[in-house]
């Protein structure tokens, strides 16, 4: 190794770099890859959406071994070059968003409206999901069995659906002067979705009418809501944002932008050294729970069932001990509008590439699983030798909030794992902001984590 200049002090200082400093004359691969990563997007706005969307794209891709749970997570598998018992290189990232779930009874009329109950799945800002188009995407699971498909109000020829915001002139003392969880509150998230009459009925006249709409077009009757998964969301595709087009705007960028980006590295891994796995779980947003969640046995499940495939007899648990991990998830960008939550000299910036997390957790790290310096040590040699821009970053300043990612249940098993995703701003809004060249360089970190590793 050469020595440093001892008179160009400059080299010892850490000085984060552009990334689009760094990927210049590359522009064309940013825009390819966020082209596809846009068409993801519009096209997929649920956890069970994704995991038919990437099944079908990985039946392009060669020598990829796959292992479903219940629609709603996936894993891909490629074989390396290491002997499996040696470890596998995991990226895991979540398929879930913060929405509006429709509850088990969901339909009634007041004012003559008809309208749908619904409570709210993962953190979200009540105030933003209100007066604007919305979605409605998910299964209707009928008592014989069979699954109705439903996806409504994304065609801009489709009727879509919206919850009403009280009007400015009469706000005042309903509202105004309020604390924020006062003025919006959960109860109050009700979707309209109808109100025509039904001039037969006598009472329950609009109710009566949707009812006989919904039974017309899907052959549902009203119990058959206790078996749905129905989800409401954002209407409208991902979108270039700024005159420059630099920036991505859309629903679901946590943590689909993540994922994206692992499935990506997983198909176009070419001969990684060890074998490499993208693992895309559910229900990060509400705690990582349940059987589709990063706390299940899903992972074992996946090993147990890639390793038959290459008719090996290993035991995941050691496996997984000696694996290494990236917890792709996305942290907060440093934002213009409140640069008071953050700490400028270790939060994370759009457009400067993928962000390390050593840490997350609140309140002095708590619930993190912290990475190690000698796994901080060895990912940052392996991003600046594969030439990937990228910045450290922490979720605000000491003591202001927190969160937490799926590290930490990954972790239980003994491998060694860091959070690694782009920074986002607007993070759980109906349209997030992210940077094109920090999703195309999380790609390449991911892809240089499965090949060089
Ligand atoms: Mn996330
Ligand atoms: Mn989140």
């Amino acid at each position: 190794m050469p020595k440093k200049d001892l008179a160009d002090t400059n080299t010892f200082t850490r000085k984060p770099r552009s990334g689009w400093e760094m990927l210049k004359g590359k522009e064309p691969r940013v825009e390819a890859y966020c082209r596809e990563y846009l068409s993801f997007l519009s096209e997929v706005k649920t956890e069970r959406e994704a995991v038919s969307y990437l099944v079908e794209r990985a039946a392009r891709a060669k020598g990829l071994h796959m292992v479903g749970n219940r629609g709603k997570a996936v894993a891909f598998c490629r074989p390396g070059k290491a002997a499996l018992s040696e470890g596998v290189r995991i990226v895991v990232a979540h398929l879930d968003s913060p929405r509006l779930d429709l509850k088990a009874n969901p339909v009634y009329e007041d004012t003559e409206l008809v309208m749908l109950k619904t409570h709210y799945y993962g953190g979200i800002r009540k105030y933003q999901w209100l007066a604007r188009p919305l979605a409605l995407h998910g299964v209707v699971v009928k008592e014989d069995g069979s699954i109705i498909r439903i996806v409504l109000g994304e065609d801009e020829n489709e009727p879509c659906f919206t919850i009403e915001d009280l009007l400015p002139h009469l706000a005042g003392k309903a509202q105004y002067g309020k604390k924020i969880e006062d003025v919006f509150q959960g109860e109050k998230l009700n979707l309209i979705c109808g109100s025509r009459p039904d001039l037969n009925a006598k009472e329950d006249k609009v109710k009566r009418q949707i009812l006989a709409l919904l039974n017309e077009k899907y052959g549902i009757v009203e119990e058959d809501f206790t078996s749905a998964d129905l989800e409401v969301v954002p209407s409208g595709k991902a979108r270039e944002i700024g005159f420059d087009r630099s920036l991505i705007g859309a629903y679901g960028q946590d943590d689909r932008i993540c994922a994206w980006a692992a499935f990506s590295a997983v198909c176009d891994a070419v001969k990684p050294s060890h074998a490499t796995v993208a693992l895309l779980v559910d229900k990060e947003e509400i705690g990582s729970e349940g059987n589709t969640g990063a706390k299940s046995v899903f992972l074992e499940e996946v090993l147990w069932s890639f390793s038959e495939a290459l008719k090996l007899d290993v035991n995941p648990s050691r496996v997984l001990f000696r694996s290494r991990a990236l917890s792709g998830d996305v942290n907060g960008a440093l934002d213009p509008e409140f640069p008071e939550v953050h700490e400028k000299a270790n939060a994370a910036r759009l457009g400067y590439g993928i962000c390390i997390t050593k840490f997350t957790g609140s309140r002095g790290k708590a619930g993190s699983s912290e990475a190690h310096a000698e796994y901080m040590g060895w990912i940052r040699s392996l991003l600046n030798r594969s030439g990937v821009p990228w910045q450290t970053g922490e979720l605000g300043k000491v003591d202001e909030g927190g969160g937490g990612t799926v590290a930490k249940h990954l972790a239980e098993y003994g491998m060694d794992i860091v959070d690694a995703g782009p920074a986002l701003l607007s993070m759980h809004a109906p349209f997030e902001i992210s940077s094109k060249v920090d999703a195309y360089a999380t790609y390449l970190a991911y892809r240089a984590f499965m090949e060089e590793a």
